[in-house]
């Protein structure tokens, strides 16, 4: 392998830029061209390319977002957009691919794998944790020290009115980012999708800290949970329910997405690049690099993408006898 491309793509998150600075690096570290791929696949069907050195990803490491951009290709999902990028990526001389997205994004890495025996390794960068094979994905982190910092700021005003808040949080069909950053802000109840407290339940449990004291309330809710229709009509169930109560709802939504990634993110996102490029260099394809137990392994991108995350149940249990 002489030259590696390297696109960013789906929705962007925090620790993007570390990845691509990595994967930039470690080619130039190994003596291999490296190919900076704009606005995903897209970008590769338009053979928007640009040639990157070790100077190209000088001061990103801090930096939110991607700088190659992001996007969604309705093109790629065709056969013929696919051609496409096959033409503009053998004119160019690109042999292998490294993406950073989501579960999509690797789909579409495959099926191009599929189609032209093309070399592809994924990095997985989305802040809602949900990719299978991996403890932590890339902006995981920093969304969940972003989450806490703006429920500090909510519990002010709610332990200053007596007031309930229902604080909407991301995190798609999953509910780790909720049950995570729940806990370290010290929610009353969290609510996520992995389980069904149900409306009144969730009364009763709220008017049990009523009595046992609490006069102010934090309730995380995961965007993808279904205890109520949504948070809005939550909250008026509960208005309803506990007229003693001042309810107020708070949907953090894209601030979540962005910002400086922490410091977590920003190494993890190093040791990603650094296997993503050496693996492939090795003559592995189709796998997603990630971390487990502190240790940065493979995962074959099909399970990667097929199988599910789970909510760590002991995590669970402590967010239960937190809340007493
Ligand atoms: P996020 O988690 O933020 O949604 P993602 O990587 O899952 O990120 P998607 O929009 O699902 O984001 O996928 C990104 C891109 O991958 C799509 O716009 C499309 O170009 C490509 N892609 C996804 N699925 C396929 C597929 N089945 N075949 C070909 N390309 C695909």
């Amino acid at each position: 392998i002489k030259k590696i491309g390297v696109m960013t793509s789906g929705g962007d998150s925090p620790g993007m830029n570390a990845a691509l600075r990595s994967v930039v690096r470690t080619c130039a570290f190994h003596g291999v061209e490296c190919l900076g791929i704009y606005r995903g696949y897209q970008g590769l069907i338009e053979g928007d390319f640009k040639e990157m050195t070790a100077r190209s990803v000088n001061n990103i490491i801090n930096k939110g977002g991607t700088i190659l951009k992001s996007a969604r290709s309705q093109e790629f999902r065709t056969v013929e957009g696919r051609k496409k990028a096959f033409e503009k990526v053998n004119a160019s001389g690109m042999d292998a691919l490294v993406v950073i997205g989501g579960d999509g994004s690797f789909t579409g890495g495959m099926v191009f794998n599929e189609e032209f025996n093309f070399p592809v390794m994924g990095i997985p960068g989305t802040i809602d944790n949900d990719i299978y094979g991996t403890s932590s994905t890339l902006g995981f982190d920093t969304a969940l020290n972003t989450v806490v910092e703006c429920i500090d700021k909510i519990r002010d005003t709610a332990s200053s009115h007596n007031r309930l808040f229902f604080v909407e949080v991301m995190g798609r069909d999953v509910g780790h980012i909720a049950l995570n950053a729940g806990v370290g802000a010290g929610a009353e109840e969290i609510l996520i999708p992995e389980e069904d407290m149900g409306k009144d339940r969730l009364v009763e449990s709220l008017k049990r800290s009523r009595e046992s004291g609490k006069s102010s309330s934090i309730v995380v809710v995961a965007e993808g949970d279904k205890t109520g229709d949504n948070v809005f009509e939550l909250k008026d169930y509960v208005e309803k329910n506990m007229p003693e109560y001042e309810v107020r709802v708070s949907v953090l939504g894209h601030m979540q997405r962005g910002g400086s990634p922490s410091c977590w993110d920003r190494v993890l996102a190093s040791r990603m690049g650094v296997k993503a490029v050496e693996s492939l260099l090795e003559g592995k394809t189709n796998y997603m690099v990630g971390i487990n137990n502190n240790k940065i392994e493979l995962c074959p991108l099909d399970k990667a993408v097929k199988g599910k995350t789970e909510i760590d149940q002991e995590l669970l249990r402590v967010s239960d006898i937190m809340t007493v």
